[in-house]
């Protein structure tokens, strides 16, 4: 392997590392942040560049937020996820799957679900005790 290459697979394990240490869901910009003290020579081309090539392995799943910025996690399969209006973080939230919905939908419409992303926006436990 090359000197640039080995670089490269460092970086993308040091995004792999950082996200796994993180219950937020970052965006490029916060994992460019965190490691730029390390590798000086990164932008945030590259860590984009490195986050697209983990979403493509399978291993970092992005999430679309619309118009905000793209945010990334380690992919865990899927789970649900709160969205502070307030406070803008986004966590997963440790709740039963919801196979009584899936069962419901087969039911009333014939559709298999094999897969969700849901999405729950409110306000979290933080900003509700700070209010
Ligand atoms: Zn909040
Ligand atoms: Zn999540």
């Amino acid at each position: 392997m090359t000197e640039k290459k080995l670089r490269r697979s460092r970086q993308r394990e040091r995004i792999l590392e950082l996200l796994r240490r993180t219950e937020q869901h970052p965006t490029a910009a916060w994992l460019y942040d965190n490691l730029r003290d390390e590798f000086p020579r990164l932008s945030l081309g590259t860590v984009y560049r490195n986050l697209g090539i983990l979403v493509e392995s399978g291993k970092v799943r992005k999430l679309d937020s619309g118009s905000t910025f793209d945010r990334f996690e380690i992919n865990r399969g899927d789970h649900v996820h709160f969205v502070c209006r307030s406070c803008g973080r986004i966590f997963d939230l440790d709740v039963p799957e919801t196979e009584e919905f899936q069962r419901a939908v087969l039911k009333q419409t014939g559709n298999r679900v094999t897969g969700h992303r849901i999405e729950l926006y409110g306000e979290c436990e933080q900003c509700r005790a700070s209010a």
